[in-house]
């Protein structure tokens, strides 16, 4: 716990917020971002003794006598507050540190890793609380950890989603079970080079003691070679190999056991299998039951808006992977098919190649394209010698690509596009998918 300190918060945001409010009882804090037209939030905040500070020069009101910096984490790591903050030995933190000062004795998952993140969080989650576990959710998936310190009680369990961003401050948060499920070359923005990212991925195991669990992808090159020599307890997942959990006879097999036979799983894909089997290695450390394993995996139908499956209507099934904002998310969702696929694209054009899609659609017979990059996207199908359709509107692409469509189809809403050239963010465009299918 942080008593009688002066903290400043740096970034406002969701996990800002909540960590102020959980300070202000017993310190004296300010807040700081860049903008926030929220008159009703800055108000509660001031109404609980919080000093709010709109400015653009944040450096400007920072001085020596703070004893934490706590940064939003998707600041970035050179901040002119955070260099100032390192310069006088001030130590610099994020939510999830402050949060874990707060906890009593409980259970912590942390889950990581370049993609599938939250839908490794969301399935854990969904198994040990099928199985009446005193389960909580949060992290990075959108609940800060510090909104909950209340509810949480000895020996409950938090299944936490972390992102690289928070990893970058971690202090002395450690997980009991730690899942690192693959790296990639993203966020390189932010972190500026490969090695950099990595680096931050691997702080994950930063505290980890010996009795401490890694769950590890042994498929994944990178993975494997960081982490082979941790001095932990380690499980490994792999949907290519022999492995702790993996693929046999088209059923997940656990201790030589099956588990789940592939048609049973709802959703679709070897990325979605892989979410799955490190799901299942935190259930089983919980000793969840193969029952409620199967009983979830039969209903879960994706987190919304990755790769989610929204209808069959007339035997073609429609799916939304409306967050496959950029190609690499496309092609993990054209390989998780083996039907036709009618391909959704389109959307704000950052210039970026689509020439990477290509060894992927073998299956795609079709591809609708609408919003700023149509233009382009016509003409690389017709360089792959696919079909397209050109629209304005996702509605009209939507409409289009079922009025192309026969029986057995896949409907797949994938753009590999980012959505701000005709919506606010990736969920209102699936959601405007999902809306388009329901009334057709
Ligand atoms: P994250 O939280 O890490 O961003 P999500 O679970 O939200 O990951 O999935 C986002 C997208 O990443 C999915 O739509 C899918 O395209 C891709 N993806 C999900 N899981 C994996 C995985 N295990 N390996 C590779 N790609 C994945």
């Amino acid at each position: 716990m942080i008593k009688n300190k002066k903290i400043f918060v740096l970034g406002m945001g969701r996990s800002g917020v909540s960590v102020a409010k959980l300070l202000s009882k017993d310190n004296h804090v300010l807040i700081t971002d860049m903008k926030n037209d929220n008159l009703e939030e800055i108000r509660m905040l001031e109404n609980m003794g919080i000093n709010v500070i709109i400015t653009k020069d944040q450096v400007e009101i920072f001085d020596d006598t703070y004893d934490y910096v706590v940064k939003n984490p998707g600041i970035k790591l050179d901040h002119p507050v955070v260099l100032e903050a390192q310069k006088h030995k001030i130590p610099v933190i994020t939510e999830l540190e402050v949060a874990y000062m707060y906890l009593p004795k409980v259970k912590i998952i942390g889950i990581t890793g370049s993609n599938g993140k939250t839908t490794t969080t969301t399935i854990a989650y969904e198994m040990l609380k099928a199985a009446s576990k005193p389960v909580h959710l949060a992290g990075n998936i959108g609940i800060p950890l510090c909104n909950m310190i209340d509810e949480i009680k000895k020996d409950d369990i938090l299944v936490v989603e972390i992102s690289s961003h928070q990893l970058a401050n971690l202090d002395k948060f450690k997980c009991d079970i730690n899942v690192l499920t693959n790296l990639s070359e993203v966020h390189l923005d932010h972190f500026g080079n490969y090695e950099n990212y990595k680096n931050t991925k691997m702080k994950i195991f930063k505290n980890i003691q010996k009795d401490d669990l890694a769950i590890l992808n042994k498929s994944d090159q990178e993975v494997y070679n960081r982490t082979k020599n941790l001095n932990c307890k380690k499980l490994y997942f792999s949907s290519q190999e022999k492995a702790d959990i993996c693929i046999e006879n088209q059923a997940i097999v656990f201790d030589k056991k099956p588990i789940v036979e592939l048609s049973d799983i709802r959703v679709k894909g070897s990325h979605n299998y892989e979410n799955i089997m490190a799901a299942i290695l935190i259930a089983k450390q919980f000793d969840v039951s193969n029952t409620v394993i199967k009983e979830v995996l039969g209903n879960f139908a994706g987190v919304k808006h990755r790769n989610e499956f929204v209808k069959k209507l007339n035997g073609r099934e429609f799916y939304n992977d409306s967050k496959a904002t950029n190609v690499k998310s496309t092609i993990t969702a054209l390989k998780s098919f083996d039907t036709d696929v009618i391909l959704i694209m389109g959307g704000l054009d950052r210039k970026h190649s689509f020439d990477e899609l290509k060894p992927y659609l073998s299956h795609t017979k079709h591809i609708v394209c609408y919003g700023e990059t149509k233009q382009r996207i016509e003409k690389f199908a017709k360089e792959c010698n696919i079909d397209v359709t050109v629209t304005d509107t996702l509605e009209e692409a939507t409409k289009a690509a079922y009025n192309l469509s026969k029986e057995n189809d896949t409907i797949l809403l994938s753009p590999a596009c980012a959505s701000w050239d005709q919506f606010k963010d990736f969920e209102q465009r699936g959601d405007e998918f999902k809306k388009v299918v329901e009334e057709l």
